[in-house]
Order: C-alpha cells, then sequence, then structure tokens
C-alpha cells in the first residue's frame, strides 16, 4: 500500500487491513489471523462480531437509524437511565465520540457556574500526560504541545498541573476556576493509574473550593479495569463524567453523564448535537450494557487480569533488558519498554498480536472483556517471543531461559 493515498496524511499507518474478526482474532485481508489485544483503542471491548451485537446491530438496522433529537428517542431514554442506575449520575448526554462528550463536560461544568452566577468562574485544571481527545478545546485541555501547535491560539481556560502533585493543583486553583478534569487511569498518556488516595484527595478538594469534578473515563471507563468505572475503586464520584470507546462496542457513540445539580446550567438549546443518541447507537448501546452488566461479568474481568498481569509481570522478569514494569488495572496494562516501545509493538505485529503504543515508551495491552483464558495464554507467549527476538536483535541474551 505505497501508492499515495487519497487520504488526509495524519496518521502512520501498519500495512496491515483487516477484512473480518470474531472474538478477540482479526483476520487480514490475506487471510492471515492477528490476536488483537488493542481492540481498537480500547474500544471493542466485547470483541469482534459479538453475537448479542450484531443481532441487535441487524435488527435495528432493518427497522430506524436516524430520526434526530427534535423527537422522543426510546431506546436513548432507556440506556440513560440503565447508566443512571448504574452510576452516580442523574443525567446523560450522548454523542458520537470521547471528545465530543469531553466538550459536553467542559460545557456542563463552566454552565453549572454560570447558573449559579459565577460566570467567570470558568478554568478548567487538568494533568500533565492527560489526553481528552482532538477537538480545540480537548487539545487545550490534554495540553500536549505537539497537538497544539500550527492551530493557532490555544481554547483559553485549562491550567495544567504535574501528575499526582496536590501542592501544584492547590496552587493553581483561583477565583476563576470552575473543575478538576482528569483521566483515573491515563491512556494515552501511557496507563498511568491515579492513586486512589489522590481521587478521594480530590474529591475533598472540590467540595471543599465548590469545584465539579470531572472524570474521564472514555479510556477506563465501561469494565475496562474490572469495575464499570474505574473510580469506583476509589470509593468516590465525580460530579461530571465522559465515557466513549467501549460504551458502542466499535460502533461510534460517546456520553457525559452528571448529577442533576452539576447539569443545572443544561437547559433548553444550550448545546446538542444532530447524531448523537441516534436509535441505530443506542441499541447498539443498550446490547453493550446487557453484556457488561450481567451478573458476573465485572468478576471475570478481574480474574483474568489477574491472570494476564502476573503473566506479563513475569515476561518483565525474564527480560530486564526490554521492558522496566508492568502497570495498570484491570485489563487495561501497559508493559513500560527499555527499548524503544515501536520496536516491541512491530515485533509483535510479526508475532501476530495488536497492541498499542502510548506516551512514557509503554505498550498498551488492552484485550477484550471478553478474551478466553486460551487467547491470555496466546497473548503471553507472543509476547514473550517478542521480547526474545527484540533482545537477540541487540545482541543480548535474555536474563534467563526459564519457560513460560
Ligand atoms: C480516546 C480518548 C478521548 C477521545 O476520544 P475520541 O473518540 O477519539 O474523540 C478522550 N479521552 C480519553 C481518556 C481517551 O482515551
Amino acid at each position: 500500500m505505497n501508492e499515495p493515498s487519497p487520504l488526509f496524511e495524519t496518521y502512520a499507518r501498519a500495512d496491515i487491513a483487516f477484512d473480518r474478526g470474531e472474538g478477540s482474532w482479526l483476520v487480514d485481508t490475506r487471510g492471515e489471523r492477528y490476536l488483537d489485544f488493542g481492540g481498537g483503542i480500547a474500544v471493542s471491548a466485547l470483541g469482534h462480531a459479538h453475537p448479542h451485537l450484531v443481532e441487535t446491530l441487524r435488527e435495528q438496522a432493518g427497522k430506524l437509524w436516524h430520526t434526530s433529537n427534535l423527537y422522543e428517542v426510546p431506546e436513548q431514554r432507556r440506556l440513560a437511565q440503565r447508566l443512571v442506575d448504574a452510576t452516580f449520575a442523574d443525567k446523560v448526554f450522548f454523542t458520537n465520540s470521547g471528545a465530543e462528550a469531553l466538550e459536553c463536560a467542559i460545557k456542563t461544568a463552566r454552565r453549572y457556574h454560570y447558573a449559579g452566577g459565577h460566570p467567570e468562574r470558568f478554568r478548567i485544571v487538568t494533568f500533565e500526560g492527560a489526553f481528552h481527545g482532538r477537538t480545540l478545546a480537548t487539545i487545550a485541555a490534554g495540553g500536549q504541545p505537539k497537538y497544539l501547535e500550527g492551530f493557532g491560539p490555544k481554547v483559553e481556560g485549562f491550567d495544567q498541573v504535574p501528575f499526582n502533585d496536590m501542592d501544584a493543583l492547590e496552587a493553581a486553583i483561583t477565583e476563576e476556576t470552575a473543575a478538576i478534569l482528569i483521566e483515573p487511569v491515563q491512556g494515552e498518556g501511557g496507563i498511568r493509574p491515579v492513586p486512589l488516595q489522590f481521587l478521594r484527595d480530590l474529591r475533598a478538594l472540590c467540595d471543599d473550593k465548590g469545584l465539579l469534578l470531572i472524570f474521564d473515563e472514555v479510556q477506563c471507563g465501561m469494565g475496562r479495569t474490572g469495575k464499570l468505572f474505574a473510580h469506583e475503586w476509589a470509593g468516590v464520584t465525580p460530579d461530571i463524567m465522559a465515557v466513549a470507546k467501549a460504551i458502542g462496542g466499535g460502533f461510534p457513540m460517546g456520553a457525559c453523564l452528571a448529577t442533576e445539580e452539576a447539569a443545572r446550567g443544561m437547559v433548553p438549546g444550550v448545546h446538542g448535537t444532530t447524531y448523537g443518541g441516534n436509535p441505530l447507537a443506542m441499541a447498539v448501546g443498550n446490547a453493550v450494557l446487557d453484556v457488561v452488566l450481567e451478573e458476573g461479568f465485572l468478576e471475570t474481568v478481574r480474574d483474568k487480569a489477574l491472570r494476564l498481569k502476573q503473566g506479563l509481570a513475569s515476561i518483565v522478569d525474564r527480560h530486564p533488558d526490554v521492558f522496566a514494569e508492568v502497570r495498570g488495572e484491570g485489563l487495561m496494562l501497559g508493559l513500560k519498554c527499555v527499548v524503544p516501545n515501536g520496536e516491541v509493538v512491530n515485533e509483535l505485529y510479526a508475532n501476530h498480536m495488536l497492541t498499542v503504543p502510548a506516551g512514557e515508551n509503554v505498550v498498551r495491552i488492552l484485550p477484550p472483556l471478553t478474551a478466553s483464558d486460551e487467547d491470555i495464554s496466546i497473548a503471553l507467549e507472543r509476547i514473550d517471543a517478542a521480547a526474545t527476538a527484540v533482545s537477540a536483535r541487540r545482541g543480548k541474551e535474555p536474563s534467563d531461559n526459564e519457560e513460560l
């Protein structure tokens, strides 16, 4: 695929194209099978072609796709109610993507203070290493120079502080601060879980200063960490939360959840979307929830996660010249590399396994939440083999030859 492409040149794509998938596996256009432990970046949480999702989509596709938010959408109300019943939230707004869920979260936080007579409180504190999307506001929130460069003035109103630094955070809060925005586990930033105590301290700080706490659970939510949402591990709740990626299992959708109080400024006419929450998306979203909320599902995720993490830890021990550590929660795991992470990702392509690079020189391991024990064993074998190949190429032997 080296001919000139009619597409924007914004992506550095691997030279692989997939034709179909089933469970944890993808088949490329040449018929080669790949173990998908990237999930299209934490999206395909129920694997590929999950029978319940396929059946739901087929049935809805023959019935009704889109009507817009000019009318009632019963499946939208139903999905919102189920999310409300399962979380801290009272209100839900559906979007088509993660960035749009964040845009809604940011707007909700600003409008909250506006509605309370404090329009001057519009600033939002974010954290180094954050990723919140690629719209103009969300690149400002993420604060990464490489995503901001060349796009004109940075959207006003975002103040960034170092990760896990309470003193810096307190110093950044002013009379203009509206909210604190944080991913409970940083994804793009390199699978960095925020210490649970820090999340609790954030809640206390927000309560103390009248700030809204916004969690970005676009990547770590929807069962990924073994709880429906990652913040549940800390035992605290946000005022507003952005969700996307796994919420549609591959169908593009997102959601912004909020308490009734936090959503007080989001009155008729102030926000909207044409596609968001349409019948086709909502049917799939409800089908995803059917599976994730099934009795015992999240417990199984936690069991698998433990096995995978232990396996990865022993691979790290065996290959200290390739890996520095394994980190993350549940099935949101990262291998911090000693060699450039791209080398490991490429070696895994050669071993027919898909992973995703992240910041801090990390390789992300994001299996479907439905991965079988056998899938996990195969993944561990392939990662071990890739590490052996990477060390051999670098002219070093693995630290010992212990078998997996
Ligand atoms: C992927 C991601 C986003 C952006 O989602 P898009 O659907 O790409 O707009 C926002 N926040 C986090 C934490 C993400 O991982």
